[in-house]
């Protein structure tokens, strides 16, 4: 068990989110969360340091808010949309900010 406010983090070996390589630009970097580009889609994606967790509502709130500056940024203000799918590592909670489909 992890105690509530310590980042006693959790790494799984081999989890890519995990390693957090700087194979892409990050947009921020916090104890909490890190924000790359990331390199399956090429969009913004909020990823929690911890595996296997879930942030709390007010990490959360603290991430996405955050995640919505560096997208609106990124987009330069063309529409884009939170996607919470976790297609290909469903384990290690991240939410990427995608470009709404034109038409
Ligand atoms: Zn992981
Ligand atoms: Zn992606």
């Amino acid at each position: 068990m992890v105690g509530k406010g310590l980042y006693a983090m959790s790494r799984v070996k081999d989890c890519p989110l995990c390693k957090g390589e700087h194979i892409t630009p990050w947009l921020a970097s916090k104890c909490l969360y890190y924000i790359p580009i990331c390199a399956t889609c090429g969009n913004p994606m909020a990823v929690l340091r911890d595996h296997g967790r879930n942030p709390s509502p007010a990490e959360e709130q603290r991430i996405l808010q955050m995640l919505s500056v560096l997208a609106d940024r990124h987009f330069k203000g063309r529409p884009w949309v939170l996607d919470r799918t976790q297609r290909t590592i469903t384990d290690h909670w991240h939410v990427h900010a995608r470009p709404v489909p034109a038409g």
